[in-house]
Protein backbone atom coordinates (compact mmCIF):
# COMPACT_ATOMS: atom_id res chain seq x y z
CA UNK A 1 0.00 0.00 0.00
CA UNK A 2 1.67 3.46 -1.08
CA UNK A 3 2.49 6.22 1.30
CA UNK A 4 0.29 9.18 0.54
CA UNK A 5 0.64 12.45 1.57
CA UNK A 6 -2.13 15.01 1.29
CA UNK A 7 -2.54 18.88 1.97
CA UNK A 8 -5.72 21.17 2.01
CA UNK A 9 -6.84 24.64 3.15
CA UNK A 10 -10.44 25.20 4.44
CA UNK A 11 -12.04 27.99 6.43
CA UNK A 12 -13.84 27.38 9.47
CA UNK A 13 -17.75 28.37 9.58
CA UNK A 14 -17.51 30.67 12.16
CA UNK A 15 -14.23 32.15 14.70
CA UNK A 16 -13.67 28.40 17.16
CA UNK A 17 -12.96 28.85 20.29
CA UNK A 18 -9.86 27.20 22.21
CA UNK A 19 -12.19 24.44 23.17
CA UNK A 20 -13.49 23.78 20.07
CA UNK A 21 -9.99 23.38 18.49
CA UNK A 22 -9.15 21.57 21.20
CA UNK A 23 -12.05 18.94 20.16
CA UNK A 24 -11.06 18.60 16.68
CA UNK A 25 -7.37 17.97 17.95
CA UNK A 26 -8.35 15.25 20.70
CA UNK A 27 -10.41 13.66 17.70
CA UNK A 28 -7.74 13.64 15.28
CA UNK A 29 -5.00 12.07 17.40
CA UNK A 30 -7.30 9.29 18.70
CA UNK A 31 -8.07 8.56 14.95
CA UNK A 32 -4.65 9.34 13.37
CA UNK A 33 -3.28 7.02 16.10
CA UNK A 34 -5.63 4.22 15.14
CA UNK A 35 -4.47 4.65 11.35
CA UNK A 36 -0.78 5.11 11.62
CA UNK A 37 -1.74 8.77 10.27
CA UNK A 38 0.83 11.30 11.11
CA UNK A 39 0.80 15.25 10.33
CA UNK A 40 0.28 19.27 11.13
CA UNK A 41 -2.64 21.15 11.40
CA UNK A 42 -2.31 25.18 11.44
CA UNK A 43 -5.04 27.42 12.13
CA UNK A 44 -5.23 31.48 11.67
CA UNK A 45 -8.05 33.91 11.15
CA UNK A 46 -10.45 31.33 10.79
CA UNK A 47 -8.66 29.50 8.41
CA UNK A 48 -6.67 25.67 8.62
CA UNK A 49 -4.24 23.91 7.08
CA UNK A 50 -3.52 20.65 6.96
CA UNK A 51 -1.14 18.15 5.89
CA UNK A 52 -1.95 14.27 6.84
CA UNK A 53 0.48 11.38 5.55
CA UNK A 54 -0.34 7.57 6.14
CA UNK A 55 -1.13 4.65 4.18
CA UNK A 56 -3.22 5.40 1.17
CA UNK A 57 -6.66 3.91 2.09
CA UNK A 58 -6.18 5.53 5.61
CA UNK A 59 -5.82 9.00 3.76
CA UNK A 60 -9.08 8.16 1.51
CA UNK A 61 -11.46 7.65 4.44
CA UNK A 62 -9.93 10.24 6.72
CA UNK A 63 -10.01 13.30 3.77
CA UNK A 64 -13.21 12.13 3.21
CA UNK A 65 -14.48 12.29 6.99
CA UNK A 66 -12.91 15.59 7.25
CA UNK A 67 -14.47 16.78 3.84
CA UNK A 68 -17.61 16.21 5.65
CA UNK A 69 -17.15 17.71 8.73
CA UNK A 70 -19.78 21.20 9.10
CA UNK A 71 -16.83 23.12 11.22
CA UNK A 72 -15.14 24.19 8.16
CA UNK A 73 -16.23 24.71 4.82
CA UNK A 74 -15.02 25.47 1.48
CA UNK A 75 -12.01 22.16 1.57
CA UNK A 76 -9.43 22.84 -1.27
CA UNK A 77 -6.71 20.02 -2.13
CA UNK A 78 -3.76 21.54 -2.59
CA UNK A 79 -1.78 18.34 -3.77
CA UNK A 80 -2.18 14.22 -2.92
CA UNK A 81 0.87 12.80 -3.60
CA UNK A 82 2.80 9.41 -3.51
CA UNK A 83 6.05 9.93 -1.36
CA UNK A 84 8.97 7.52 0.09
CA UNK A 85 9.08 9.05 3.22
CA UNK A 86 7.17 11.10 5.81
CA UNK A 87 7.81 15.08 5.65
CA UNK A 88 5.97 14.85 9.14
CA UNK A 89 6.53 11.93 11.36
CA UNK A 90 6.77 13.58 14.70
CA UNK A 91 2.49 13.59 15.60
CA UNK A 92 -0.33 11.97 15.29
CA UNK A 93 -1.59 15.89 14.43
CA UNK A 94 0.94 18.53 15.48
CA UNK A 95 -1.12 21.82 16.37
CA UNK A 96 -0.32 25.21 15.67
CA UNK A 97 -2.54 28.22 16.22
CA UNK A 98 -0.28 31.34 14.19
CA UNK A 99 -0.50 34.89 15.57
CA UNK A 100 0.23 37.96 13.65
CA UNK A 101 3.33 38.22 15.09
CA UNK A 102 4.73 34.85 13.71
CA UNK A 103 4.00 35.78 10.26
CA UNK A 104 5.83 38.76 10.35
CA UNK A 105 8.54 36.73 11.30
CA UNK A 106 8.70 34.61 8.13
CA UNK A 107 7.57 38.05 5.81
CA UNK A 108 8.48 35.85 2.75
CA UNK A 109 5.07 33.96 3.20
CA UNK A 110 3.29 37.32 3.77
CA UNK A 111 1.29 36.96 -0.07
CA UNK A 112 -0.06 34.04 0.65
CA UNK A 113 -1.70 34.99 4.22
CA UNK A 114 -3.83 38.07 3.05
CA UNK A 115 -6.28 37.13 5.14
CA UNK A 116 -6.06 33.63 6.49
CA UNK A 117 -4.28 30.88 4.19
CA UNK A 118 -5.29 32.04 0.12
CA UNK A 119 -5.82 28.44 -1.35
CA UNK A 120 -4.95 29.88 -5.17
CA UNK A 121 -1.88 31.50 -4.50
CA UNK A 122 -0.45 28.65 -2.12
CA UNK A 123 -1.67 26.30 -4.95
CA UNK A 124 -0.19 27.75 -7.70
CA UNK A 125 3.34 27.26 -6.36
CA UNK A 126 4.34 24.05 -5.96
CA UNK A 127 6.32 23.08 -2.71
CA UNK A 128 5.56 26.38 -0.85
CA UNK A 129 2.22 24.42 1.44
CA UNK A 130 5.09 21.89 2.92
CA UNK A 131 7.64 24.93 3.30
CA UNK A 132 4.65 26.86 5.18
CA UNK A 133 3.47 23.36 7.28
CA UNK A 134 7.07 22.80 7.97
CA UNK A 135 8.22 26.39 8.96
CA UNK A 136 5.29 27.57 11.38
CA UNK A 137 5.03 23.60 12.75
CA UNK A 138 9.14 23.75 13.19
CA UNK A 139 8.47 19.96 12.18
P1 LIG B 1 -15.74 12.63 18.11
O1 LIG B 1 -14.27 12.84 18.03
O2 LIG B 1 -16.24 11.74 19.20
O3 LIG B 1 -16.44 14.05 18.23
C1 LIG B 1 -16.23 14.81 19.34
C2 LIG B 1 -17.20 15.96 19.30
O4 LIG B 1 -16.85 16.83 18.22
C3 LIG B 1 -18.65 15.61 19.06
O5 LIG B 1 -19.34 15.35 20.24
C4 LIG B 1 -19.18 16.84 18.41
O6 LIG B 1 -19.45 17.83 19.37
C5 LIG B 1 -18.03 17.32 17.65
N1 LIG B 1 -18.13 16.90 16.24
C6 LIG B 1 -17.64 15.74 15.72
N2 LIG B 1 -17.84 15.72 14.40
C7 LIG B 1 -18.48 16.87 14.11
C8 LIG B 1 -18.95 17.42 12.90
N3 LIG B 1 -18.83 16.77 11.75
N4 LIG B 1 -19.52 18.63 12.95
C9 LIG B 1 -19.66 19.30 14.11
N5 LIG B 1 -19.24 18.83 15.30
C10 LIG B 1 -18.67 17.64 15.28
N6 LIG B 1 -10.29 13.73 12.10
C11 LIG B 1 -9.33 12.80 11.98
O7 LIG B 1 -9.60 11.61 12.22
N7 LIG B 1 -8.07 13.14 11.59
C12 LIG B 1 -7.71 14.40 11.28
O8 LIG B 1 -6.54 14.65 10.97
C13 LIG B 1 -8.72 15.41 11.37
N8 LIG B 1 -8.44 16.69 11.08
C14 LIG B 1 -9.45 17.62 11.12
C15 LIG B 1 -9.18 18.93 10.71
C16 LIG B 1 -10.19 19.89 10.72
C17 LIG B 1 -9.88 21.29 10.26
C18 LIG B 1 -11.49 19.54 11.16
C19 LIG B 1 -12.58 20.57 11.17
C20 LIG B 1 -11.77 18.24 11.55
C21 LIG B 1 -10.76 17.28 11.55
N9 LIG B 1 -11.00 15.97 11.95
C22 LIG B 1 -10.02 15.01 11.81
C23 LIG B 1 -12.28 15.58 12.58
C24 LIG B 1 -13.17 14.86 11.61
O9 LIG B 1 -13.64 15.77 10.65
C25 LIG B 1 -14.36 14.22 12.34
O10 LIG B 1 -15.09 15.21 13.00
C26 LIG B 1 -13.92 13.23 13.37
O11 LIG B 1 -13.02 12.33 12.81
C27 LIG B 1 -15.17 12.52 13.93
O12 LIG B 1 -14.73 11.68 14.92
P2 LIG B 1 -15.77 10.96 15.88
O13 LIG B 1 -16.93 10.45 15.05
O14 LIG B 1 -14.99 9.97 16.67
O15 LIG B 1 -16.34 12.11 16.75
Amino acid sequence: MPLVQLIYVSSACRELSDEELEHILESSIRHNTQQGITGVLLYTNGSFMQVIEGEEAAIEETYSRICDDDRHKDVFLLSKEVIAKRDFPRWAMGFRRLSRGKFESHPAYAPFLPDGFDAERIGAQPGVATEMLRQFSGA
